[in-house]
């Protein structure tokens, strides 16, 4: 090796970490004390744990689901654990209406909101697409339409705080998997929705940084007993995907990769090799066999 190529390759590791480490800043809880924070679909799974989260961070919470009993018990969980308030209001997201109402809950009960951490996700089936056109219109308002119904009114809001808006949304929206057409077709619509709103509030310089979360299979109660058995992968721990989570939104990351390896990693592979990447999706898969095989 000549001796430049000695100085020269140590010097440009050292160069690039640090890049890497000065470019990142770094995660401390107090950074969402006292901060108002509204999680959708927190009655249960990662919505739940995130909640949790912040009440240890001492956020004041405002939590939102179809399901009274299990919101009830998520707050009295939230107030034990330290949160600065914690309330909840019920209702379903099919209903822009009441997704509207929410975001005023915060208005008059918080006087503001510094973060929208929009999360839940209606019903659908595992298996293939069966043709049913309203089944897909029922999840695009609940997946889709909610988020920006609550974006829309809550934008006030967040400018006054240059707070940030949290998309939670699945691998299932960057690449197309089989089993999962409908919900696909939501996951793909928010990207489109918030990376281009993204787009808007740099042009207007508009404060209010938006985090898509890209999630691989994760330990929920939901996700475990629809694809345990045909995903040949272990789900990741819902409390630690949480914390990845909110620890992308204080950081105002654009984009959220959790685990990393399963989806971060393969996605390098879509632009370059995307039927290897398709190829690779449906390797995870325990399919059955083709009848007559
Ligand atoms: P989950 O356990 O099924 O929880 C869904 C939440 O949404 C619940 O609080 C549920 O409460 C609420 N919800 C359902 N339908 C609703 C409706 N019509 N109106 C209002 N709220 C409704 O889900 P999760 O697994 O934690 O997933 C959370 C997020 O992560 C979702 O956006 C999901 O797409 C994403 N994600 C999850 C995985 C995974 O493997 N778990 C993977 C990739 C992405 P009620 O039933 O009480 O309304």
């Amino acid at each position: 090796m000549g001796r430049l190529q000695k100085i020269l390759i140590p010097f440009l590791g050292l160069v690039l970490a640090f890049w890497f480490y000065s470019a990142r800043d770094t995660f401390k809880p107090e950074m969402l004390r006292g901060k108002r924070v509204i999680v959708t679909g927190a009655s249960t799974g990662i919505g739940e744990q995130m909640a949790y989260h912040l009440a240890r961070m001492g956020s004041h919470i405002l939590i939102t689901a179809r399901t009274e009993a299990k919101l009830q018990n998520v707050v009295r969980r939230c107030l034990e654990l330290g949160a600065a308030s914690a309330r909840f209001v019920s209702g379903t997201m099919e209903d822009t209406a009441f997704a509207q109402s929410v975001v005023r809950e915060a208005q008059t009960s918080l006087g503001g909101l510094d973060m929208l951490i929009l999360n839940h996700v209606g019903a659908s089936y595992f298996g293939f697409f069966d043709g049913d056109v309203e089944h897909v219109r029922k999840l695009l308002e609940i997946n889709f339409l909610s988020y920006v119904a609550m974006t829309t009114s809550a934008l006030p809001m967040l400018k006054e705080s240059e707070g940030s808006i949290v998309v939670v949304s699945s691998m299932a929206g960057k690449v197309g998997f089989p089993f999962t057409v409908p919900y696909s077709a939501t996951k793909f619509a928010l990207d489109g929705f918030f990376s281009s709103l993204r787009q808007e509030f740099a042009i207007q310089s508009i404060n209010v940084s938006i985090t898509l979360c890209i999630l691989g299979f994760i330990d929920t109660e939901r996700a475990v007993r629809a694809a345990a058995e045909v995903l040949q992968e272990r789900p990741a721990p819902r409390d630690e995907c949480a914390l990845e989570i909110l620890k992308g939104a204080a950081l105002r990351r654009r984009e959220l990769y959790y685990r990393y390896s399963s989806t971060r990693l393969p996605l390098l592979l879509r632009d370059c090799a995307a039927e290897l990447l398709d190829y690779l999706v449906r390797s995870r898969y325990r399919l059955p066999a083709p009848p007559g095989a």
